[in-house]
């Protein structure tokens, strides 16, 4: 039975000063990636993470830990202990045994303990010839239909056929915490996949024009929200009705401002909660002139007077890159169902260059603040949580949310 994950890391290793930061934020985020979920031990070990289970079913494992930032590539391995070599020859006969048939294979060994007495050349040697010995398989050093990885720990061996990939980057809470404004579209979930990547926490607000929140919680949004969590082990969602400034807009608003007027209505009520709530700065899917609406004036005008940084992690992707990287992270397909989009019932020919002032003149008309007071009242707050590797969800409510209107 395979009975260790071992799991290894890349960029971290390379933050030289903090390296032991990052190994111990990535080991706390494999822990919460497991949270749930048996294990028996889980302890670094020569530059790899070992964990050590006793459970058949690796699939829960590998859907979590495929998931944690920092993993570059992770395998489960039977271990061997003590760490006898004819006890390795007869293990790894064992192994190939049950994967019989196939003609070809290669030992690839990794000597992690230098102290061992035979270099990895030589373990390659060896291992290969007691298996030629035994079945009629090749050694074929271009093309193995099977290579037999072999890791040589101070207390142990560890031997594995299979390498998963991880997704790479940073721990997941060692590079701060941004609110993201989220759509349900196929921008917005890459740009929050990337900031995770890059070790940010992210947390969502989403300005639904469903009937309420519930619906949207139980839309393509919340299900994105689920799977995005995955990544994050824990994530909160805001999920803010349109209709309060909706209704105003439509009857108040010049068509050609309206959209405009509603991205910056949403960045208000995230500067808002991100003050409220400690946010660092607030993110978005905008990506440089892709519609008329984020035109580098309308963006600026947009970000005018917000005491918030605004990060957007895909401003330079084109459409064609972001849908590849969606389809690659898993959000795509959810994204295309179909969903009762806020954006959708707003005028769709936008004035492409909306200065600071006419969005000051038009917020003042509309007596913005009094519906971002309005509007933060009917905030409904989801907490979402791996647990046994499934996305748990429940609602809470801070006092904080309890604005006077
Ligand atoms: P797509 O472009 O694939 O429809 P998108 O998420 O980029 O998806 P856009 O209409 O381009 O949607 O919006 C640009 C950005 O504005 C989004 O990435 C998101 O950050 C923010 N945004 C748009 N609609 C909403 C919404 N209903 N709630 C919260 N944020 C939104
Ligand atoms: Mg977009």
């Amino acid at each position: 039975m395979l009975d260790t994950i071992t799991i290894h890391y890349s960029e971290i290793a390379l933050k030289r000063g903090k390296r032991s930061f990052f190994e111990h934020m990535l080991m706390q985020n494999i822990k919460k990636s497991l949270n749930g979920l048996p294990y028996n031990d889980i302890r670094r070990n020569l530059g790899r993470i070992l964990v050590q289970i006793d459970n058949e079913n690796i699939e829960i494992y590998r859907n979590v830990i495929s998931k944690v930032f920092g993993v570059k590539w992770f395998a489960f391995a039977k271990s061997v202990k003590p760490r006898d070599f004819d006890l390795l020859i007869d293990t790894v006969i064992d192994e190939l045994h049950k994967l019989q048939p196939f003609n070809t294979f290669k030992i690839d060994t990794t000597r992690a303990d230098k102290s061992f007495p035979y270099t990895s050349m030589e373990v390659n040697k060896k291992l290969g010839s007691a298996i030629s010995n035994k079945f009629k398989n090749k050694v074929s050093m271009e093309n193995p239909e099977i290579i037999v990885y072999i890791e040589i720990l101070n207390d142990q061996f560890l031997i594995y056929t299979r390498k998963y990939e991880g997704p790479g980057g940073l721990p997941v809470g060692t590079s701060g915490k941004v609110l993201h404004l989220f759509s349900g579209g196929i921008d917005s979930p890459v740009a929050a996949w990337l900031l995770m990547k890059r070790g940010a926490l992210v947390d969502y607000i989403h300005f639904y024009a469903a009937h309420d929140a519930n619906e949207a919680r139980q839309s393509k949004v919340g299900e994105l929200i689920k799977f995005l969590t995955y990544f994050s082990y824990k994530s909160r969602a805001f999920y803010v009705p349109f209709h309060i400034f909706h209704l105003v807009a439509a009857s108040q608003l010049d068509p050609k401002l309206e959209t405009v007027i509603f991205r910056r209505f949403m960045v208000r009520i995230a500067e808002r909660l991100a003050k409220m709530y400690g946010y660092q700065a607030i993110s978005t899917g905008e990506s440089l002139a892709q519609v008329a609406s984020q035109t580098m004036q309308n963006m600026i005008s947009i970000a005018h007077g917000i005491q918030f940084q605004i990060l957007r992690p895909l401003l330079t992707y084109d459409k064609e890159e972001i849908i590849n990287l969606a389809k690659r992270i898993g959000t795509y397909e959810i994204s295309l169902k179909e969903c009762k989009d806020a954006c959708s019932l707003i005028s769709s020919h936008p004035k492409t260059n909306v200065t600071p002032e006419e969005i000051l003149d038009a917020e003042q008309r509309i007596n913005i603040d009094k519906l971002i007071e309005k509007t933060l009242n009917e905030t409904t707050i989801i907490e979402y949580k791996l647990s046994q590797g499934r996305i748990e969800e429940r609602q809470i409510v801070y006092q904080e949310q309890h604005y006077s209107s």
